[in-house]
């Protein structure tokens, strides 16, 4: 079995551990077979209401009265006949592991959709649970279900589900308790699979309706339908969500919203952040000459490591704490994919596909998380170019750093309410420049190295939920916000400490970092930056988190004492060392588009398995920040 993600990491521990019995999640996409594995499991898989946010394979154990149970949760597919790798996946493990019961998840409002899915996985195992989840949603749509006819019609035991509010897990879990110890027995309706073998994908076509006619004659048996008022508000909602009209301007303007909170809502814990450690930095001061710790020292822990750390601290935690949790909310709201389908014409005329908008959404929080989701694209060529354009929607690596800069150059740094809505109307704008550069390189990566024709796909639409507020938030925050900031802080204390040594060792007159930064210098003028800029850039390849930090700790060491812990102090360490409003221009737009971090670059490796697509991801943003920067610099010269 391939297990690929973090949760997966985590949990693989476990494997030592003791274990009963074997049980593996299968189901459609969507379904809410995350919520139920980790009800049963007690982990905290991401979940989020649209199709494809699971692309990988998560494990755990599960405690039912005295045995263990290993849970697999397969990734969500719509069949099991190997039509893309994430079938693939799914149908090779359900053949070749032995397993004591398979949890078949199914949506209750689509049944009969779902039951095509529950059959082939029932013509691998015989030993399973058919568990109808989304129970509540269900009933309000007016479906009611006989349960023991189904389970009769199915030869396996059916229960109902409602896993957000863990109504029936107790009962799902002595169900797979008494199939996996043999008290229930499942058995093969042979009927159903007279003369068809479901999963082969040969005959698919015949085998499908013949499918399809045993799913309608079970649902005529087992499901009613009594007010057949299904997903009425979903329907109003998207027509004003997804119209031609309204749908991209009410985008803008939730993005717009958000953004304004971020920067408004950052401001004040940024800053109490930063009065609590430079209090703190005082006192280590204090301490460190009270304990005779020799210049050296004191210098490379507090001047390089620390005040790099607590930099990276204070200016990424609260934008990344209020932006991921909104984000997440949105996420499970369902609104996610009519972003895909409101922007899908734009992409489609660029040889790429509207789920590309769901991978750019993805590289907002982080690039390489937006990568590995760009498996939720079918296409091998229009996952290609979501790849390599992934890199141009701005991680939260960068996210702080155009809004510092924005805040410090063109919207004003006090918290006034002009100012904080400058903020979010300039980076709405900056956001839909990504999305423009995205659209044109997708646009000559589809004619060029990447040919495409636009494929068709399928892009479901799940009706609209009420997110679990609470515990999205404290999902997001630990999940992704405490992971990234950890990643950050784990690059940072080291980067703080080379940069510190290469500002303070001299070889000559002056220092490693001068010598560096003075190479890069023409060049950087050329772009309107400067050889510090420059070179923080390519010091920041293992985490873009660290770019303003290495920029301080070059200008300070070139001599200019001044405290940056607020925006004003670093605005005047800036403009001191000459920024201008061109250097800010010129540095949001390299902040944008380069090379993209270390981790990311891995990912992509894995992703394509190619070192050539690799390097083209890293050359073709590059390459055009250069060029963009080149004209910027000239054009606002001219001024
Ligand atoms: P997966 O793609 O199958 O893993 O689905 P998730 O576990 O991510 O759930 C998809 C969405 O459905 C999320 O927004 C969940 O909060 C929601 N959800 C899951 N189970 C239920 C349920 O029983 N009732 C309701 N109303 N929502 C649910």
């Amino acid at each position: 079995m391939f297990v690929r993600n973090s949760v997966a990491a985590k949990i693989s521990v476990n494997e030592n551990e003791r274990t009963d019995f074997k049980i593996a999640l299968a189901g459609n996409p969507n379904v809410g077979k995350s919520t139920v594995f980790n009800a049963l499991t007690g982990l905290k898989q991401h979940t989020g209401n649209w199709t494809g946010k699971t692309v990988e394979c998560a494990r755990g154990t599960s405690k039912i009265f005295d045995k263990y149970f290993s849970v697999t949760d397969l990734p969500g597919t719509y069949s099991m006949l190997s039509f893309s790798k994430e079938e693939e996946v799914a149908k090779d493990y359900l053949a070749g592991n032995e397993i004591d019961c398979v949890v078949i998840v199914i949506d209750s409002n689509v049944i009969e959709r779902n039951l095509s899915f529950a059959l082939q996985v029932l013509s691998l195992q015989t030993k399973a649970v058919l568990c109808l989840n989304l129970s509540d949603e269900a009933e309000k749509n007016g479906i009611c279900i006989d349960k023991d006819e189904l389970s009769l019609n199915l030869g396996i035991p059916v229960i109902s589900t409602c896993a957000t509010k863990k109504r029936g897990l107790k009962e799902l879990k002595s169900l797979i308790y008494d199939v996996c110890t043999g008290k229930t027995k499942c058995f093969r309706v042979s009927r159903l699979y007279e003369n068809v073998d479901v999963l082969n994908s040969d005959s698919h076509r015949e085998n499908a309706e013949i499918l399809s006619q045993h799913c309608k004659d079970i649902c005529a048996k087992c499901v009613c339908n009594n007010k057949n008022i299904i997903n009425e508000r979903t329907k109003k909602l998207d027509k004003i969500l997804t119209s031609k009209i309204t749908g991209i301007p009410i985008m803008l303007l939730l993005f717009g919203f958000i953004f304004w909170i971020t920067a408004v809502g950052a401001n004040y814990p940024s800053e109490w952040l930063s009065i609590f450690f430079d209090f703190l930095k005082t006192n280590l001061y204090t301490l460190f000459s009270y304990l005779n710790v020799p210049q050296f020292f004191t210098g490379l822990i507090i001047d390089g490591i620390y005040t790099t750390l607590t930099w990276v601290v204070s200016v990424m935690l609260p934008p990344m704490a209020i932006f991921f949790p909104l984000f997440s909310i949105i996420e499970d709201s369902g609104y996610l994919p009519r972003i895909a389908f409101n922007l899908d014409k734009f992409f489609s005329n660029c040889g790429a596909q509207g789920k590309q908008s769901l991978t750019m959404a993805m590289g907002i929080g982080c690039n390489a998380c937006g990568v590995t989701g760009c498996r939720i694209i079918e296409s091998p060529q229009e996952r290609l170019i979501a790849v390599l354009t992934n890199n141009f929607m701005p991680c939260n690596g960068r996210f702080p750093t155009l809004i510092a800069i924005i805040m410090m150059f063109f919207a004003g740094s006090t918290l006034a309410f002009v100012n904080s809505i400058k903020v979010a109307l300039i980076l709405v704008s900056v956001i839909v420049l990504c999305v423009i550069i995205t659209l044109i390189t997708s646009k000559l990566l589809s004619v060029t190295v990447a040919k495409s024709e636009p494929s068709s796909f399928v892009l479901e639409l799940p009706p609209y939920r009420k997110p679990q507020i609470f515990k999205t938030i404290v999902r997001s925050l630990f999940d992704r916000t405490l992971f990234v900031l950890g990643r950050a802080v784990a690059v940072a204390a080291p980067a703080g400490a080379v940069i510190w040594l290469m500002a303070n060792i001299k070889v000559g007159d002056s220092s490693i970092l001068m010598h560096c930064t003075q190479f890069f210098d023409p060049f950087g003028h050329l772009l309107g930056l400067d050889g510090v800029i420059v070179m923080a850039f390519i010091l920041g390849f293992p985490a873009n988190e660290t770019v303003i930090p290495i920029i301080i700790m070059s200008y300070m060491s070139a001599g200019t004492l001044v405290d940056y812990t607020s925006y004003d102090q670093l605005f005047s360490l800036l403009t001191a060392n000459g920024w201008t409003t061109t250097t800010a221009v010129c540095m949001m737009i390299m902040c944008i588009m380069h090379f993209p971090c270390s981790t990311t670059c891995l990912t992509i490796k894995k992703e394509t398995g190619s070192l050539k697509w690799t390097a083209v991801s890293m050359i073709i943003p590059t390459v055009i920040g250069i060029i963009l920067c080149l004209l910027t610099a000239n054009i606002l010269s001219l001024f």
